[in-house]
């Protein structure tokens, strides 16, 4: 369901009840129940042949939502959070340096909340597969039930156990490693018994503090990793305006009065844009505009370090 598309709902499917970005309800399609919220009343037996995507009105007719196909995004926005959970820029960014890709093998620990867990899936399916560990049995109970929910518990393998105490029992066998823990380095030599050495493998630990990856890099390098590097995702939003261009020649031939700078203004706004194009149809100046944008400098928010390393290949 989460690694694969359908086009109409059916009962026992998982449906995004999508309100608005920061309201987005997980429901698994039950004839028997409504959803309900403040705008009104919606039937899950009226979702049944609906496709996904449609925007389904309430039964008084005063509100509407979207019903969408579950995916790894949607879930991430919308679990149920255990734990602090992995958000998108991160999960791009290890999904990418892990080279997480159909067919891979990878072990991830702790599961927590299982946002990465469902990424995670998605990437290796159809034919790989993830062993994923969570010490908190709790946790790791309700992890076991959303994949049976979501289909993937013939991708994802959920145990319950203290990796750091009893490693993986896993020989030779994963191409990646992840660790979301609080003490990764403890879990350093299990991860180099669990990972091929007929090729490189990799891994990656998230830690929000340097102390936790001066240790780690530490532990790493003690147990044969190479090319160790630590990076932070940091996420940063562009502002975007037009801007007014006049070619070289009207700006040579003194049109600069047509050129509007800008000055004290940050932003030009579209009727500014009208009267220069009137402007240069009538005295022949010709003026591009030009979509332009610049970063904006807002707080840093900071969620943790990624930290990399590749496992040396044992030679025949
Ligand atoms: N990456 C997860 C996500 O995206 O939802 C969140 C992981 S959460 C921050 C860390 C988890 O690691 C917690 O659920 C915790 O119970 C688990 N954990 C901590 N130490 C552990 C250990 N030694 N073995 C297994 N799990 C452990």
């Amino acid at each position: 369901m989460f690694h694969e598309y359908k086009k109409t709902i059916e009962k026992g499917d998982v449906v995004m009840l999508y309100m608005t970005r920061e309201s987005i309800v997980p429901i698994v399609v039950d004839e028997e129940k409504n959803f309900n919220n403040k705008f009104g009343e919606y039937k899950h037996k009226k979702m049944i042949g609906m496709d996904y995507g449609t925007k389904m009105l309430s039964e008084n007719k005063k509100g509407f939502l979207y019903l969408l196909h579950p995916t790894p995004e949607l879930w991430t926005l919308s679990v149920p959070h255990r734990t602090q959970i992995l958000y998108m820029p991160d999960i791009s960014i290890i999904s990418l340096k892990l080279d997480l890709k159909p067919g891979k093998i990878v072990i991830e620990s702790g599961t927590g909340s299982g946002s990465f867990t469902h990424s995670i899936a998605r990437s290796i399916a159809p034919s790989g597969h993830l062993h994923t560990f969570e010490y908190h049995e709790e946790r790791a109970k309700i992890i076991k039930a959303e994949l049976e929910n979501h289909n993937l518990a013939s991708i994802v393998t959920s145990n319950h156990r203290d990796v750091c105490k009893n490693g993986f029992s896993l020989e030779d066998v994963a191409d990646a490693v992840f660790l979301d823990l609080p003490a990764p380095w403890e879990a350093v030599p299990a991860a180099v018994k669990s990972l091929r050495k007929d090729k490189v493998g990799r891994i990656c630990t998230f830690s929000p503090c340097i102390e936790q990856v001066q240790r780690t890099a530490l532990a790493l390098n003690e147990n044969g990793f190479f090319d160790i590097e630590t990076i932070e995702c940091l996420v940063r939003t562009h502002d975007s305006s037009h801007l007014e261009m006049p070619d070289i020649q009207s700006a040579i031939d003194g049109q600069k009065a047509k050129f509007k700078s800008n000055k004290g203004r940050k932003r030009l706004i579209s009727s500014k844009i009208k009267n220069a194009d009137e402007d240069a149809e009538t005295q022949d100046i010709s003026i591009t505009k030009l979509l332009a944008s610049k970063p904006v400098m807002t707080a840093r928010g900071h969620t943790s370090y990624l930290t990399f390393a590749s496992l040396l290949v044992n030679k025949p």
